[in-house]
């Protein structure tokens, strides 16, 4: 038995006779910090919306915490600790960032991210607490959707391009927040990120696809940047 808490085996997807995701293989740890890199259309996003269960798999295997979840709907993973801030971070925007956070609560499950706690773990987030959500920036705006999945007690935590379409004051604002929920140390992070050098100062391990496949994965400290550059573009 590993000590992997999410367990991936030969996950396939596809959009319609597209196969997206290739027969894929990795796990997580507990706490572990894990990007996901790999140019447009290698297949991130779906292999994200795969594992919260917003998109059928054709083929394989999850597994979290020694639990077979392959079969269970998007909001059954939710209540089984495995969480997405999906890109575009959907929030209620007549709804304040309380009562977004209030909402998803109410979908999670029960644990030690309360309220106080999130807003302790997120410090983008208490100034902005009864602001509408639809009046916050982009930035704000993506502290909020953290702070959403956070609220549903999450053990995985999946981000999908959590810095697109920010400003570089803004991205720093929400690694700045991404490293204070890693001191926590509890939950496990897969999060696709653009770009390459945050990618990798910032999480434990990398994951390139391309293609749907994993070309190359390691310790962060252990690649080289040409290693990764030459996976990530499919040059021998
Ligand atoms: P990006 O960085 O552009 O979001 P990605 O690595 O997340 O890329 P995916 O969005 O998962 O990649 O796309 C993988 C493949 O699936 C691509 O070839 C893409 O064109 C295709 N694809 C993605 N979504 C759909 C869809 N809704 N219908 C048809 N094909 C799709």
């Amino acid at each position: 038995m590993s000590d992997a808490l999410l367990e991936v085996q030969g996950l396939r997807a596809a959009h319609g006779q597209l196969v997206a995701v290739r027969d894929l293989g990795f796990s997580i740890a507990r706490g572990e910090v894990v990007a996901l890199i790999g140019a447009n259309g290698a297949g991130k996003t779906t292999l994200l919306r795969c594992l919260a269960g917003v998109h059928p798999s054709a083929a394989g295997r999850v597994t979290l915490a020694g639990t077979d979840i392959t079969a269970l709907l998007a909001h059954q993973r939710v209540r089984r600790g495995l969480a997405m801030v999906p890109e575009g971070r959907r929030l209620f925007d007549d709804m304040s960032v309380r009562e977004n956070l209030r909402v998803a609560g109410d979908h999670g499950r029960p644990g030690d991210w309360t309220l106080p706690r999130v807003l302790e773990a997120l410090p983008a987030l208490p100034p902005i607490i009864d602001r509408p959500a639809g009046a916050l920036s982009g930035g704000q705006r993506q502290a909020a959707a953290i702070g959403r999945a956070l609220m549903t007690n999450p053990d995985v935590l999946l981000l999908d391009e959590v810095s697109l379409g920010l400003s570089p004051l803004a991205v720093e604002e929400v690694y700045r927040n991404l490293a204070s929920l890693r001191e926590a140390g509890r939950t496990s992070l897969l999060l696709v990120e653009q770009d390459l050098s945050r990618a990798m100062a910032f999480a434990d391990r990398v994951l390139c696809l391309r293609e749907g496949r994993i070309v190359l994965q390691g310790p962060a400290e252990s690649l080289t940047r040409e290693a990764v550059t030459a996976a990530y573009f499919g040059v021998e």
